[in-house]
């Protein structure tokens, strides 16, 4: 891939604010960890990263960990969550937002997406974005998919209401251009190092198609 790119994702950083949900604490790091896997991404060339769940920690550590290094990220905030303990508020949206941060959505509530009735279809992928762009003061056209979960008709309810760029939890590398964009989350085992062994490099090919494979499948189902 000429354009390759990898878009890392963090979740929670330090001590969670709030009741995390079952497996949720996979995604959750230290602060210092967070430095350090900072640090290496930060060398490699083609990299893009964000933060899910709208964790008050994206002020309190992502933000100026990225002002610091002069890095830029996308923030995909739950509008369920704002101003709820452990989560960012509304002044903490739009202050991410005034610090060149971009906001995209996650949803309202932190369910997956796929099969979802018209109604939790409107709240989710309308409502949520609503909300979300009235706390930033910026429309939102960027979502991430809760879970990772998608299928083809949810890919195209999204097209159809005008989000410009979806990214999943895919586990491999992008291309700078794609509508549908993979992510490696960090998770509670990952370092610096495990994070230049395991992700930077390309892959080889066989591996490669077979993840490239189940991402097609997923799209098709
Ligand atoms: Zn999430």
């Amino acid at each position: 891939m000429a354009d390759r790119l990898l878009n890392i994702c963090f979740h929670g950083i330090g001590e969670p604010g709030r009741e995390l949900e079952p497996g949720e604490d996979r995604y959750w790091i230290g602060v210092d960890q967070f430095h350090r896997i900072l640090d290496e991404i930060a060398t490699w060339r083609n990299v893009r990263i964000s933060f899910d769940d709208g964790n008050r920690s994206d002020l309190e550590y992502g933000l100026p960990a990225l002002v610091e290094r002069d890095l830029h990220a996308t923030f995909f905030v739950l509008a369920g969550r704002l101003g709820q303990p452990g989560s960012l508020a509304e002044d903490d949206v739009r202050a991410l937002d005034r610090a060149g941060m971009t906001i995209g959505t996650h949803g309202m509530n932190h369910r997956p997406w796929r099969g979802m009735a018209s109604q939790e279809r409107e709240i989710e992928l309308v409502e949520a974005r609503e909300r979300i762009a009235d706390a930033s003061g910026r429309p939102v056209d960027q979502a991430a998919l809760p879970l990772g979960r998608y299928d083809r008709q949810l890919l195209s309810s999204l097209r159809g209401l005008g989000y410009t760029r979806v990214f999943s939890s895919d586990r491999r590398a992008s291309s700078a251009g794609s509508w549908l964009q993979p992510r490696f989350s960090v998770r509670v085992d990952d370092s610096a190092s495990s994070m230049r062994s395991t992700v930077l490099p390309v892959p080889a090919f066989s591996s490669q198609l077979k993840v490239q494979l189940k991402g097609v499948a997923k799209r098709l189902r």
